[in-house]
């Protein structure tokens, strides 16, 4: 019989009120969501209790050690393909970094709920169904790591959260989504194409996201480079524009060795050098590197893995460019 193994985190999808201390707080393990499901299985399910947390208090490192725990069970050749139970809002981060680090290919699913296990109609069992089932399919083989929530399958380096309490809530914007869940089929539509699987000993965690806003100064750039940032992702305007001042912290921010990546504060589109005074041309010209329509999220994920593996500058840059398309 097919085996996917359920790795469980906490979130939503495993909280449940605490009348006591009135709160909503991760307590379900992952035999219990298995003991939730609308219906039994068709294949055999195992679990694997990993930590019980909401996913606003993970961090890099410990979604590290999530990826080489997904990859050891990937290595058992009877394991098809395995299940994450994670809070929702982090899972885009933690989605792509399984994507980039684990070289495998069988399915590696991520799902969660948006209603807690308490409420009626929470919607976690079924997205964990669908998200076993997935797992478990030869159709889903070779996406790599992808959400599967509310019948939808999406890819990791496209992935957002978009809304902050409804259960439709993640989406890939402008490229769609891979699939879908139609009963007790797996239906696949595309297939992601600029995947790569790095290797990594480790991550580097310090690599900082810096949001512009109208008038934004170079206050928060310079402190990141102060405080031993070894890179800095930008959100910036539009294209990938700025203001003088943020051009100008960029400029000490390279002269210091700190590579700094541009992406778009837009929630769709590349960003291009088009513009000059405090535009994308200047920012190029301080040696900023540009991140196609990579997210500000995405892209810091990315640096946190490439940067651990004592990569030189260019290879750094090849691999940036290899991902934004
Ligand atoms: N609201 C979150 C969730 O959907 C909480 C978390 O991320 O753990 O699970």
């Amino acid at each position: 019989m097919t085996k996917v193994v359920v790795v469980s985190t906490g979130g939503t999808i495993a909280s449940r009120v605490d009348r006591e201390r009135g709160f909503v707080t991760s307590r379900a393990s992952g035999t219990e969501l298995v003991g939730l499901l609308p219906q039994p299985t068709a294949v055999a399910v195992e679990v694997d209790d990993f930590v019980m947390v909401g996913s606003f208090l993970f961090d890099l490192d410990l979604v590290f050690r999530l990826t080489q725990r997904i990859a050891a069970h990937l290595d058992d050749p009877a394991v098809a393909g395995v299940v994450v139970t994670q809070g929702t809002d982090t899972m885009e981060e933690s989605v792509f970094m399984a994507d980039l680090l684990i070289d495998s290919d069988k399915p590696v699913v991520f799902t969660g709920a948006q209603r807690h296990a308490d409420e009626l109609d929470s919607d976690g069992p079924r997205n964990l169904g669908d998200a076993i089932k997935v797992a478990a399919a030869p159709e889903a083989r070779g996406l790599g790591a992808m959400i599967v929530f509310e019948q939808e399958l999406h890819a990791a380096r496209d992935v957002t959260k978009v809304h902050a309490a409804r259960v439709g809530t993640f989406a890939s914007a402008e490229h769609g989504k891979l699939g879908e869940v139609d009963g007790e089929r797996v239906i696949v539509h595309r297939r992601p194409t600029l995947r790569r699987v790095i290797a990594a000993e480790r991550i580097e965690p310090r690599v900082d996201l810096v949001k512009l806003v109208m008038g934004s100064d170079g206050r928060f750039i310079d402190h990141a480079v102060a405080d031993g940032a070894q890179a800095i992702v930008l959100e910036a305007f539009g294209r990938g524009n700025a203001t003088l001042a943020v051009v100008d912290a960029v400029r000490r921010a390279t002269a210091n060795g700190v590579l700094v990546l541009v992406t778009t504060r837009c929630p769709q589109g590349r960003v291009l050098p088009v513009y000059g005074n405090g535009g994308g041309k200047d920012l190029v010209a301080t040696g900023a590197v540009f991140a196609g329509d990579l997210s500000g999220i995405k892209a810091r994920i990315l640096l946190a893995v490439l940067l651990a593996g004592g990569r030189s500058r260019s290879e750094v840059i090849d691999l940036v460019s290899a991902m934004a398309g």
